[in-house]
C-alpha cells in the first residue's frame, strides 16, 4: 500500500495534530462539527519530514496524490485550476503541531495566473478585485517561495500611487492594477531570471516547498529553541479554497478570540478590516476595529460568529483564538487554535470555567503551564507612582506587567545592551518576526502602530512581556534613533516605564511593586495546594525574601546563605578581621563581633517564618571573597590587626586559588576554622531559643555544605553539636534540632550510605552536583554553552534543567542509599533546578519530600508538584 502524505478536510480531527498540524486537524475538526470552512486538503509533516531525506524536493508519487486532491477540491467548488471562466484559487498556509505565530508564511489567491485573473474578473464581475488580487499575489509568492523582497513591488507601487497622484491603495482603478501587474511580473523575472510561473500546479508545488522550507529559517529555529519545540516535528501545509474578505463592503477579515487574551474577561475580542485580505489584520498595517463594532455593521454574521465562538470553546473546552472571513456577507471560518493568553488571562479563565462547569478544579490545575505563571509574578507599576505621574502618551495594553527600562531602537541594539545587564525597552514603529530575539532581550516592548493581535502583541503575551502596541500618538524614528512623545525627543540615553495593564507611558524610571497572590490567582493556587503533596520551600537570605516568598506561599526556607549576611556594610570589617587574623584570639574577637548580628539576623528569619521549617547553612564560599582590593582598606586593616600592609597583602595573595569553585569553601573551612561552624551554630541555635521564648517552636536545621566524605562530615558535626551542647548547658535547657548536610560532590551522593546515617536530611545541591559531574565551571561555562545549544549537543541548559540521566542518577543513587541507611531522612533540593517545572515533577517521582526555589518561582513549582500528583501520583 503507498502512503498517505495528504487528507482532505473530512477525513481528519483535532487529535490528528502531529500529523495534520494544530491549524489542519482544527480545520478538519471545524469541517466536521458543520462550521462553515472553506474546503481544502492538508499535506502532513510525514510529508515534511520526507521532503527532508528527498534532498528538499517534491517527489513524483506526493506530485500524483496532491493532484488527485486538487481534483477533489474543483469537484467540490466546481471550479478548475487556471479557468478564464471560474478558476480555482487557493491560499497555502503552514501549520505546526504547535503553534509558532508569525514564524511561517502564508500565500493567498494561489492559481492565479493571465488567464485565471480573466475569469476572476469575470466570475466576479469585478475588474479591479481580479488585478489587485493577482498583483497581491505574484508579491506574496514571490516573497514567501522565492525569497525576493517585497519593498521591489511596493516600490512598482508607490511610484503608480505617485503618478496618479493617490495616496491609498484603494484609489487606483482596474487599469492601473493591470499595469501593475505587468511591472511586477517584470520585477520577477528580472530578479529571478525567470518567467514568473503561469502553471498553477507549478506555484503549488514551489509554494508547499517554500512551506517546507520554511521549517528551518532562522527565525522557527529561534522560536523553536525559546519554546523548547521539537525540531524534528515539522510542519504540514494546508491547501484551502479561497474566499475573499477584499470583495467590498460586506466582506472582510478578522482575527478574534472567545475571552479577552489579555485579561480573560469572558467577552469576545478581536479586530476585523471591512474590504481586506488576509494578513492585513495580523500584520497592523492598517488599523483595524474592535469586532463588537460588527454588531452595528453586519448584525447577522456578528450573531453568527457569536455562537460559532460560544460552540466552539464548548467542544474544545478552552477559550479559541479564530481567524474568519466574511465574503459578501457570508462568514467563513479559516483558523481555531486554544488562544494564547497571558498568565493572567490564562488563570481568570481557568478558574472561571471551573464556575461555568466546563472543567473541574483539576482539569484547571492543569490547564496553565508552571512556565506562564512566570507573567502573573511579575512587577507592576506600584499605586503610589501612578498617582504621582502623568503619562506622556498611550497605546493599547496589549500584555501586561510594568517594564522600565533604556530605550533600544532595534532587535540587536536591545540584545546587546541586555547581555550587559541594561533593562531596555524595545521601541519600534511596529515589530517583525525579526525583532524576536530583541523581544526576548528586552524588559519590554513599546510600538507605534499595530493592534491587539499584532505581532508585537501576540509574541509578547506568548512570552509573557509587558507590552504596549499601537500606541499612534509617539512617532519612531529608527533611522535618527529617536522617538517624539508629546512633542519631545527621547534617545537611547532616555529611560520610560510603560504599563501593559493600561497601555500607559511614562518618561523616567516609575517605581514598581510585587504582585500578591489573591483574588482569582488566589482561589487558582488553593486547588494547586489541595492536589499537591510534596513541600515547595524558598531560598532565602534576609527577611525581606523571606517575606516575598511567603506572600506567594512558601512553606518554609531550604536554603538560607549565610554568606551574603556576611557581606553587609556594617560588618564586612570585622569578617575581614576574622579572615585574616594571624591567631585565635584575634579571630575568635571578631568572631565574636560578628555573632550577636547573625542570631539577630536568624531572630529575624524564625520570626517571620513562624513554625515553618528553616535550613540555614553554615558558610561556604571561599574565603578571598571577602577580602578587600581598595588600597584604603587594606591600610585601614592592616592598622587594626597590628599587621603591616604588606603582610596583610601576602595573606590575601595566599588565600587566592587557581579554582576557588573546587577549594578551600564549604565544610572545608569548618575543618580549618571550627571557630567559625562554632559561631554559626550557636547563633542559630540561640536565635532559636530566643523564638521558643516568644512562643514560636522553632526546630533549627543545621545545613553543612559540600561534603564529600563522611568522615570530613563528622569532625564538623562534631564541632557544631560541642557547641550547641555548650549552648543548652549555659542556658540549662535544650531544644530540638536537626543536622544535615549538602550533596552536591559526587563522591557525597555516591557514598550517601555512610553519609546518610549521621545526618538527618540531605539536600541537593544541584548547581555544584552539576558543575562537578559535568566537570563544567558554573561561573564559565555559559561562554560556550550557547554553542553546545546551538549544534544541538546539549538539548537544554544543564544548570537550568536538571540533566535527568547523569546528575539525576547521581541524586536516585543518593536517595536510595541514603534511605537504607536512614529511613527517616528528609530530602529536598535547593539547587536552582528546584524551581524548573520539569525537574521539580522528575524529583517528585524520584520520592523528595520538598524543593526550594526563589521566591518568585515558588508558585511555578507548586504548580509544577501539583500537576505530576495528579497525572502520576507516587505512592506516599
Ligand atoms: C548548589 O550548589 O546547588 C547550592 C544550592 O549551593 P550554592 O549555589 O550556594 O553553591
Ligand atoms: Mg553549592
Amino acid at each position: 500500500m503507498t502512503e498517505k502524505y495528504v487528507y482532505n478536510f473530512n477525513e481528519g480531527d483535532k487529535d490528528m495534530r502531529s500529523l495534520l498540524g494544530g491549524k489542519g486537524a482544527n480545520l478538519a475538526e471545524m469541517t466536521n462539527m458543520g462550521i462553515n470552512v472553506p474546503y481544502g486538503f492538508t499535506v502532513t509533516t510525514e510529508a515534511c519530514a520526507r521532503f527532508y531525506k528527498e534532498d528538499k524536493k517534491i517527489w513524483e508519487d506526493l506530485k500524483k496524490e496532491i493532484t488527485n486532491h486538487i481534483k477533489d477540491l474543483e469537484e467540490h467548488n466546481g471550479k478548475t485550476f487556471g479557468s478564464t471562466e471560474d478558476p480555482l484559487l487557493v491560499s497555502v498556509r503552514s501549520g505546526a503541531p504547535i503553534s509558532m505565530p508569525g514564524m511561517m508564511d502564508t500565500i493567498l489567491n494561489l492559481g492565479l495566473n493571465d488567464d485565471a485573473v480573466i475569469g476572476l474578473s469575470k466570475k466576479t464581475n469585478n475588474e479591479r478585485f481580479a488585478y489587485d488580487s493577482y498583483r497581491r499575489f505574484i508579491q506574496m509568492f514571490a516573497d514567501v517561495a522565492m525569497g525576493i523582497n517585497k519593498n521591489n513591488f511596493e516600490k512598482v507601487l508607490s511610484a503608480k500611487k505617485d503618478e496618479k497622484g493617490v495616496t491609498e491603495d484603494t484609489e487606483l482603478d482596474a487599469n492601473d492594477l493591470k499595469d501593475v501587474v505587468e511591472k511586477y511580473k517584470k520585477v520577477y523575472k528580472d530578479i529571478e531570471g525567470e518567467d514568473f510561473p503561469q502553471e498553477p500546479r507549478e506555484q503549488l508545488d514551489k509554494a508547499i516547498t517554500a512551506v517546507f522550507a520554511s521549517w528551518n529559517n532562522e527565525r522557527a529555529i529561534l522560536y523553536r529553541r525559546l519554546n523548547d519545540i521539537d525540531d524534528s516535528m515539522g510542519t504540514a501545509v494546508n491547501v484551502q479554497s479561497m474566499v475573499f474578505g477584499n470583495m467590498g463592503e460586506t466582506s472582510g477579515t478578522g482575527v478574534a478570540f472567545s475571552r479577552n487574551p489579555a485579561t480573560g474577561e469572558n467577552k469576545l475580542f478581536g479586530e476585523y478590516l471591512m474590504n481586506a485580505q488576509g494578513e492585513d489584520v495580523v500584520a497592523g498595517v492598517r488599523t483595524p476595529k474592535e469586532i463588537a463594532t460588527l454588531k452595528d455593521s453586519l448584525p447577522e454574521v456578528f450573531n453568527q460568529f457569536h455562537d460559532t465562538a460560544e460552540k466552539l470553546e464548548q467542544h474544545y473546552k478552552d477559550m479559541q483564538d479564530m481567524e474568519f472571513t466574511i465574503q459578501e456577507g457570508q462568514l467563513f471560518l479559516l483558523q481555531t487554535r486554544n488562544g494564547k493568553r497571558t498568565a493572567h488571562a490564562a488563570v481568570k479563565v481557568a478558574v472561571d470555567m471551573v464556575h461555568e462547569g466546563l472543567l473541574n478544579e483539576k482539569e484547571a490545575v492543569l490547564r496553565i503551564d508552571p512556565k506562564d505563571l512566570d507573567g502573573l509574578l511579575h512587577p507592576t507599576l506600584s499605586q503610589k507612582s501612578i498617582k504621582e505621574n502623568e503619562p506622556v502618551a498611550k497605546g493599547l495594553a496589549a500584555s501586561p506587567g510594568a517594564a522600565v527600562g533604556y530605550i533600544a531602537f532595534t532587535a540587536k541594539e536591545a540584545k546587546k545592551r541586555a547581555a550587559k545587564g541594561i533593562d531596555v525597552i524595545l521601541v519600534r514603529e511596529e515589530t517583525s518576526p525579526e525583532d524576536l530575539e530583541g523581544m526576548v532581550s528586552a524588559v519590554g516592548i513599546l510600538t507605534a502602530r499595530g493592534g491587539m493581535t499584532s505581532h508585537a502583541a501576540v509574541v509578547a503575551r506568548g512570552m509573557g512581556k509587558c507590552c504596549v502596541s499601537g500606541a499612534h500618538e509617539i512617532y519612531v524614528n529608527e533611522d535618527e534613533r529617536f522617538v517624539r512623545i508629546d512633542g519631545k525627543k527621547y534617545s537611547d540615553q532616555d529611560v520610560l516605564s510603560i504599563d501593559g495593564s493600561t497601555g500607559n507611558i511614562y518618561v523616567g524610571a516609575l517605581e514598581t511593586e510585587n504582585p500578591k497572590l489573591e483574588g482569582t490567582f488566589g482561589e487558582f493556587m488553593s486547588w494547586v495546594d489541595k492536589y499537591r503533596d510534596m513541600k515547595v520551600r524558598t531560598n532565602a537570605d534576609t527577611p525581606h525574601d523571606a517575606k516575598q516568598a511567603l506572600e506567594f506561599g512558601a512553606e518554609g526556607i531550604g536554603l538560607c546563605r549565610t554568606e551574603h549576611m556576611f557581606f553587609k556594610a556594617d560588618r564586612i570589617f570585622q569578617v575581614r578581621k576574622m579572615i585574616l587574623a594571624h591567631n585565635f584570639e584575634t579571630r575568635k574577637e571578631a568572631l565574636d563581633k560578628i555573632l550577636p548580628m547573625q542570631e539577630d539576623d536568624f531572630y529575624q528569619i524564625y520570626s517571620l517564618m513562624g513554625e515553618r521549617p528553616v535550613t540555614v547553612r553554615l558558610l561556604d564560599p571561599p574565603l578571598h571573597e571577602f577580602l578587600p582590593r581598595g588600597q584604603e582598606e587594606i591600610r585601614t586593616l592592616a592598622e587594626d590587626l597590628n599587621m603591616e600592609i604588606s603582610e596583610v597583602k601576602k595573606r590575601i595573595l595566599d588565600l587566592e586559588e587557581v579554582n576557588p569553585m573546587l577549594g578551600f569553601r564549604g565544610l572545608r573551612l569548618g575543618v580549618r576554622y571550627p571557630e567559625i561552624s562554632k559561631m554559626q551554630a550557636r547563633a542559630i541555635i540561640q536565635a532559636a531559643m530566643h523564638c521558643h521564648e516568644d512562643g514560636i517552636n522553632v526546630v533549627p536545621e543545621i545545613m553543612i555544605p559540600l561534603s564529600s566524605d563522611v568522615k570530613e562530615l563528622a569532625y564538623v558535626k562534631a564541632q557544631v553539636k560541642e557547641e550547641i551542647e555548650k549552648v543548652f548547658e549555659e542556658k540549662g535547657k535544650k531544644i530540638d534540632y536537626l543536622l544535615g548536610t549538602m550533596i552536591e560532590i559526587p563522591r557525597a551522593a555516591i557514598t550517601a550510605d555512610q553519609i546518610g546515617e549521621i545526618t538527618d536530611f540531605f539536600s541537593f545541591g544541584t548547581n555544584d552536583l552539576t558543575q562537578m559531574t559535568f566537570g563544567l565551571s558554573r561561573d564559565d561555562a555559559g561562554k560556550f554553552l550557547d554553542l553546545y545549544l546551538d549544534k544541538d549537543i546539549f538539548a537544554k541548559d544543564p544548570f537550568q534543567v536538571l540533566d535527568q540521566k547523569g546528575v539525576g542518577f547521581l541524586v536516585e543513587t543518593a536517595v536510595e542509599r541514603g534511605k537504607k541507611a536512614n529511613p527517616n531522612l528528609h530530602l529536598g533540593i535547593c539547587g536552582e533546578h528546584g524551581g524548573e517545572p520539569t525537574t521539580v515533577k522528575y524529583l517528585y517521582n524520584v520520592g523528595l519530600d520538598y524543593v526550594s526555589c526563589s521566591p518568585f518561582r515558588v508558585p511555578i513549582a507548586k504548580l509544577a508538584a501539583a500537576q505530576e500528583a495528579i497525572e502520576h501520583p507516587r505512592n506516599k
